[in-house]
C-alpha cells in the first residue's frame, strides 16, 4: 500500500498520537460488546512495546448538548483497555489544556493515556459548535502540537472529516501513517474492489436500495455477478412487474431500479422464490411464492430457491463482498436465508470472503459464521464508501510512504 503504517514512523521515546475506533455500547458505566477496543490493541501494543508513548483519541456516540456528557465519558474504556492491556492506562477526562498537557508531560515511554471523548468538543457552553465533528481547523492543529507522530486506526471514521483524524494528520505531514487495523482493512476492501480474483461476486441485501445505490453502480463495473437479498430486492421486482404485495419497496428508487436493470444484463441476480408474511412479526403466518407477492403478504426472507441459486452462483467465486442481510435476520423465523448464505460462504475456503456493514457483520456474528470468514470489516459506512468506489478522507489524509 502507498501509505505510511505505523512500521515506518520512529516511536522510541515519542508522543504517538493514535486516534482509535472506541465508539463501544456503555451501559450503567460498565463497557458491553469491546470487540473494537480488542481490535486497536496490535497497534497499540506494537507503540509501547517500541517505546512509544500512545496518546489516544476516540469518538464516543453523539454529542448535541451539555447534557449528553456525562453518558458519553469515555473513563469506562479506560478502565476495560487497562484490563486487556494489564497495564495502568491514564484517563484524562478533558480534551484540551493544561490537565491535559501535563499528563502528556509526564508520560514515560511505554505509557498510554486515553484523551476524553473527542465530540465533547462539539458542545462548547452548552452551544452545539462541532469542532470535532467540524474538523475546526484550530483543533486539529492544537491535537497535533501534542505529540511527534500520528497513527490512524480508525477505519470507522475513515468516511468521516474530522479533527481527530483529518485534522491531526494533514498537520503532520510525513508523519501520519496507519495502524494495522486500517491496513488490513484497506488491503482487503482495497484488494476485493480494485483487483480482485476472478469470479468476483457481490451480494447486497438490507433494506434499502437508496442506501445501496452507489455501491451497485460502482460494483456494475467491477463485478461478475451481483446477488440482491433483502428488503431492497423487491424494489428491483417493482421495477421488472413483479406483485410485491405489502413488501418493502421505494416508490421513488422504481426507475433507478429499471435504469439498474438496463445496464446489468444478467449480472444482477434477484431471489426466485420467498418467505412472504401476513405481518411484520416473527410470529406472523408465512408461506414460500415464487415471483408475484399477492396483495396483505410481504416477503420478509428469501425462499429455498433463491438460496440455492445464490449458492450455485456464489460456488466457484474466488472474491465475495457481502453486505446487508437477505432478510429480517433479528426475526429468526426470517433469519434462515442470511444464515444459510452466512454458512455457504464459510465453505467457500478456496475464495477471500468479506463482509462488510454494521448489518451484515452483526448477522454473520449472531449466526456464529463470522470465523470462517476472511475478514469482517469493522466500519459500516466506510465500508460502503469504499465499496462506492469513494475517497475515504480518514485515508486520504494519511502520508503517502
Ligand atoms: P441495512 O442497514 O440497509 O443493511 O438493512 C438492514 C435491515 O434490513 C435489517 O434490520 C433487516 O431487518 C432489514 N431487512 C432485510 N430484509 C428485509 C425485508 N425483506 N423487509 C424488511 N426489512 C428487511
Amino acid at each position: 500500500m502507498a501509505k505510511l503504517t505505523v512500521e515506518d514512523l520512529p516511536l522510541e521515546g515519542k508522543k504517538v498520537l493514535m486516534r482509535v475506533d472506541f465508539n463501544v455500547p456503555i451501559k450503567d458505566g460498565v463497557v458491553g460488546d469491546d470487540n473494537r477496543i480488542v481490535a486497536a490493541l496490535p497497534t497499540i501494543k506494537y507503540v509501547i512495546d517500541h517505546g512509544g508513548r500512545a496518546i489516544l483519541f476516540s469518538h464516543l456516540g453523539r454529542i448535541k448538548k451539555e447534557e449528553d456528557k456525562p453518558g458519553l465519558s469515555l473513563r469506562p474504556v479506560a478502565e476495560r483497555l487497562s484490563n486487556l492491556l494489564n497495564k495502568p492506562v491514564t484517563f484524562v477526562p478533558v480534551t484540551e489544556g493544561k490537565q491535559l498537557e501535563d499528563a502528556i508531560d509526564n508520560m514515560k515511554n511505554g505509557d498510554v493515556l486515553l484523551v476524553q471523548n473527542t465530540r465533547y468538543e462539539d458542545v462548547k457552553d452548552g452551544e452545539y459548535v462541532k469542532r470535532e465533528s467540524g474538523n475546526d481547523p484550530e483543533l486539529g492543529k492544537y491535537w497535533a502540537s501534542l505529540g511527534d507522530v500520528f497513527v490512524n486506526d480508525a477505519f470507522g471514521t475513515a468516511h468521516r472529516k474530522h479533527a481527530s483524524n483529518v485534522g491531526i494528520a494533514t498537520n503532520m505531514p510525513g508523519k501520519a501513517a496507519a495502524g494495522y487495523l486500517m491496513e488490513k482493512e484497506i488491503k482487503f476492501l482495497g484488494d476485493a474492489v480494485d483487483n480482485p480474483e476472478r469470479p468476483f461476486v457481490a451480494i447486497l441485501g438490507g433494506a434499502k436500495v437508496s442506501d445501496k445505490i452507489g455501491v451497485i453502480d460502482n460494483l456494475l463495473d467491477k463485478a461478475d455477478k451481483i446477488i440482491i437479498g433483502g428488503g431492497m430486492a423487491y424494489t428491483f421486482y417493482a421495477a421488472k412487474g413483479i406483485k410485491v404485495g405489502n413488501s418493502l419497496v421505494e416508490k421513488d428508487k422504481i426507475d433507478v431500479a429499471k435504469q439498474i436493470l438496463d445496464k446489468a444484463g444478467d449480472k444482477l441476480v434477484l431471489p426466485i422464490d420467498n418467505v412472504v408474511a401476513d405481518k411484520f412479526n416473527n410470529d406472523a403466518d408465512t408461506r414460500v411464492v415464487e415471483g408475484d407477492i399477492d396483495d396483505g403478504w410481504m416477503a420478509l426472507d428469501i425462499g429455498p430457491k433463491s438460496v440455492e441459486e445464490f449458492k450455485n452462483v456464489l460456488k466457484d467465486a474466488k472474491t465475495v463482498v457481502w453486505n446487508g442481510p437477505m432478510g429480517v435476520f433479528e426475526m429468526p423465523n426470517f433469519a434462515k436465508g442470511t444464515l444459510e448464505i452466512g454458512k455457504f460462504l464459510g465453505t467457500l475456503t478456496d475464495a477471500t470472503t468479506i463482509v462488510g456493514g454494521g448489518d451484515s457483520t452483526a448477522a454473520v456474528k449472531e449466526l456464529g459464521v463470522a470465523d470462517k470468514l476472511t475478514h469482517i470489516s469493522t466500519g459500516g459506512g466506510a465500508s460502503l464508501t469504499y465499496l462506492e468506489g469513494n475517497e475515504l478522507p480518514g485515508i486520504a489524509a494519511i502520508s503517502d510512504k
